[in-house]
C-alpha cells in the first residue's frame, strides 16, 4: 500500500524551476485560473455555476462559446473539442468526403496524419525547403493542388518542430479560387498571438487549450465560417438537441473551467506578441554566439525554436553521464523542459519567460560550452 502511495504521489520535483518546454510555456495557468480550477475540481462541477440540464444552458458557458471566443478570434462559429487533434479531425470530416485527399505541409504534426486516417482521407504532402530552414512556401501548394486535386488543404501555423510561421494568405487565396476548404492548425498560435479569422481567411481554425491557452486540458477549439456551420453542427437523429460531431457537450469538467478562467488573461497576453518575438530573436542570437545554431526560419517569428547543438553532442560522447548530461546539468541549475537524452538538437520555447530567467538559461549553456 505504501509503495503504491509512493508511486502515485506524483510529486513535482520541479516547482520553481525555469521551464523552457515548448509544450508547457503557453499552458501555464495564471493564479486566478489555478484558484478557479481548484474550486471546480470535483466531477461535473461547471453545473454548479448555474442550474442547467446541458452544459450549453449554463449562461456563462454559452456566452463564452457563442460570443466571447468568436469575438476573440473574429470567427463565425466556435466549439470546444478535446484538443487540436480532434478539431483537425472534425474539420476534415466536415470538409472532405472519405476516400478523397487532403493536402498538408511536410511540417504537419503527427496528429494531422492520424486525423486524416480516421476521417478516411488520403494524405499528400507539400515539401519543406529542408535543412536548415525547413520553410513551407504556400506558393508550393499550387502545383500540388493541380497534381493531387485535394478536397481539403491544411497548413500548420506554426509547426511544433521548428516554429516556422508560413504566410497563410497566398494559400487562402489559392484555396478559395479552387473552392477547396482550408484548415489552419493554430495549436501553437491560438492564445499566444492575435488571430483574426476574417483576415487570415481559413474555413476552419483549430487551437489547443493545453498548448497555448493557459489551460490544464485536454481541451481544444475549433472555429468555422458560417458556410460550414450547418454541416459541422449537424444534430443527432436520436437526440435532436445533440450536435453529432461533439457528442452533445463533450467537454464539461475542469478543462473547460480552466480555459474560461484563463480567458481574460489570454485575451490580454496576445497583445504582447511582438515583444515575445523580439525576445525569441534575441535569445537565438545569443545562442548563435555559443555555437548553438537555430534551425527554422531566420529571423524567427515564433517563440518555439529548435537548435542544432553540435558542441553538446561532442561532449555527450565523452561525458560519464553520456546523453543524459545536458538534462542533468540544466536540472542542477534549476532549469527544466528539454527532452531527456537529446544532445544533437534541442527544442525550447521562450514564451512568457523573463529575460532574466533566459539569461540564466544562456549562462547554463555557456558554462557547458566553456568547461568542456
Ligand atoms: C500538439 C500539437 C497538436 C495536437 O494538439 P492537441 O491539442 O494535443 O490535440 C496539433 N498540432 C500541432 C502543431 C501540435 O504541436
Amino acid at each position: 500500500m505504501d509503495s503504491l502511495k509512493q508511486k502515485y504521489a506524483l510529486s513535482r520535483k520541479y516547482a520553481g524551476f525555469i521551464n523552457i518546454s515548448p509544450i508547457q510555456t503557453g499552458a501555464i495557468l495564471p493564479e486566478e485560473a489555478e484558484r478557479a480550477t481548484k474550486e471546480f475540481i470535483v466531477g461535473y462541477a461547471p453545473y454548479n455555476l448555474a442550474q442547467g440540464i446541458e452544459i450549453m444552458d449554463i449562461p456563462v458557458v454559452r456566452d463564452f462559446i457563442e460570443n466571447d471566443l468568436p469575438g476573440f478570434l473574429n470567427a463565425d462559429r466556435v466549439r470546444i473539442t478535446f484538443g487540436a487533434r480532434e478539431g483537425i479531425y472534425i474539420a476534415m470530416k466536415t470538409a472532405a468526403k472519405p476516400g478523397s485527399t487532403v493536402l498538408v505541409d511536410e511540417n504537419s504534426h503527427y496528429t494531422t496524419f492520424v486525423a486524416a486516417e480516421k476521417a478516411g482521407l488520403n494524405v499528400e504532402i507539400v515539401k519543406s525547403s529542408g535543412y536548415p530552414e525547413y520553410a513551407i512556401s504556400t506558393q508550393d501548394y499550387e502545383e500540388a493542388i493541380r497534381k493531387h486535386k485535394p478536397s481539403a488543404v491544411l497548413l500548420t501555423y506554426p509547426d511544433g518542430n521548428y516554429g516556422n510561421l508560413p504566410d497563410p494568405e497566398p494559400l487562402a487565396k489559392l484555396a478559395h479560387e479552387n473552392s477547396i476548404p482550408f484548415i489552419l492548425n493554430c495549436a501553437y498560435s491560438m492564445g499566444r498571438m492575435p488571430l483574426d479569422m476574417k483576415k487570415l481567411k481559413p474555413d476552419f481554425m483549430v487551437g489547443s487549450g493545453h498548448k497555448s491557452m493557459a489551460s490544464i486540458g485536454p481541451i481544444g477549439i475549433i472555429a468555422a465560417t458560417e458556410k460550414w456551420s450547418e454541416k459541422m453542427l449537424k444534430k443527432s437523429l436520436h437526440h435532436k438537441k445533440s450536435e453529432l460531431e461533439f457528442m452533445g457537450s463533450e467537454i464539461r469538467g475542469t478543462p473547460l473551467i480552466s480555459l474560461m478562467a484563463s480567458f481574460p488573461y489570454v485575451y490580454e497576453r496576445v497583445k504582447k506578441w511582438p515583444s515575445e518575438v523580439e525576445k525569441a530573436r534575441w535569445f537565438s542570437r545569443k545562442m548563435d554566439m555559443l555555437g548553438l545554431v537555430q534551425l527554422g526560419e531566420k529571423p524567427h517569428n515564433h517563440d518555439l525554436m529548435k537548435f542544432r547543438t553540435d558542441p553538446f553532442y561532442e561532449i555527450s560522447k565523452l561525458h560519464h553521464k553520456k546523453r543524459a548530461f545536458l538534462y542533468e546539468h540544466l536540472k542542477s541549475r534549476g532549469i527544466t523542459g528539454i527532452q531527456h537524452g537529446k544532445t544533437k538538437a534541442i527544442k525550447l520555447s521562450t514564451y512568457g519567460i523573463s529575460k532574466d530567467s533566459l539569461k540564466k538559461v544562456l549562462s547554463a549553456f555557456e558554462d557547458i560550452v566553456d568547461t568542456y
